[in-house]
């Protein structure tokens, strides 16, 4: 009885695996100019998201329904990789998230618009300092992707305007996404430029925590191993981030994304979603304060040498 227990628990943990590594799949073919990443399709019930690298260390995403293919992409910086990606997977590409101002996530927005030829393009964020905008939105306005829901969070702190898009399905899965910009990294958070402690207090530890634990986080850069180095550092005795540092090294060695993680994962290692935790309360200062902790972390990180 005990051992068949043990069997069945063995056998669904394989086959978890076998259906995370099956469902992932390389697209080597697209994007080959150097590029910090390899293009990867991650296969969630009901929609894809294609991950593409741009820049030095950012990525865009292509969200596309699989009952419509319908699509729209987040951040489009590199709007000529998009293009490319959008013809050669056939998809009706109508709708642009952005998730703040910043160049390197906005900053494709009017050049996109403008060498589109395949109809007009809903550009949607939270700021006004976004080019080509002409859907503002704000905490908990909804929009489609096709078949799929949005669901926009307002995330005011490394930009007062940022904004956090949550996919879900209209089936009711529960396996969901959420693009994070550069409000919660893997392991880490974004700057503070135009917020305070409270504010991301709220973002990460309310909001984007109240998501359900398997939903997949899918963020603005590749800076996983510096935030687990830091994470690392705070909870030196933490299993699970040394853990994730391994997996995160063998990961980058062949220049394969460390995203997606779940909201789940992040509560277990990103310290700045552990502010409630005595560890990490005890790391930045002994207070039992989550804000002065999530202050006292941002400054020691803004100046930690991985
Ligand atoms: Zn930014």
């Amino acid at each position: 009885m005990f051992s068949s227990v043990w069997k069945s628990v063995a056998s669904g943990i394989e086959t978890q695996l076998t259906s995370y590594y099956f469902r992932v799949q390389k697209l080597r073919t697209v994007g080959f100019r150097g590029m910090h990443s390899t293009v990867e399709d991650v296969k969630l019930i009901g929609f894809d998201v294609k991950i593409l690298p741009a820049l030095q260390d950012n990525y865009m995403y292509l969200i596309v329904d699989n009952k419509t293919r319908e699509a729209a992409v987040v951040d489009p910086v590199d709007p000529e990789l998009v293009i490319k990606t959008v013809q050669a997977e056939n998809l009706t590409l109508n709708k642009v998230l952005t998730t703040h101002h910043h160049w390197d996530h906005a900053g494709g927005n009017e050049k996109l618009v403008k060498l589109w030829t395949g109809g007009k393009l809903d550009v949607y964020g939270g700021d006004d300092r976004i080019g080509a905008m002409n859907h503002k939105v704000c905490q908990d306005d909804t929009f489609k992707i096709g078949d799929l829901n949005v669901r926009c969070l307002s995330t005011p702190c490394h930009t007062s305007g940022h904004i956090c898009y949550h996919v879900t399905t209209s089936s009711g899965t529960n396996e969901g996404a959420v693009f994070t910009g550069d409000t919660l990294f893997q392991g880490g958070c974004g700057r503070f430029f135009e917020g305070t402690a409270e504010e991301m207090y709220d973002a990460l530890c309310a909001k984007l925590s109240a998501l359900p634990d398997n939903t997949k986080v899918f963020c603005g850069h590749e800076y996983t191993l510096q935030n687990m180095s830091f994470a690392r550092h705070v909870e030196p005795d933490n299993k699970i981030i040394q853990n994730r540092i391994e997996w995160a090294k063998l990961r980058r060695a062949s220049k394969d994304p460390t995203v997606p993680s779940t909201i789940g994962e992040e509560k277990s290692w990103n310290p700045f979603m552990r502010v409630n935790e005595t560890t990490v309360q005890k790391h930045a200062g002994g207070e039992a304060n989550p804000i002065v902790t999530m202050g006292a972390l941002r400054k020691e990180k803004d100046n930690f040498k991985a």
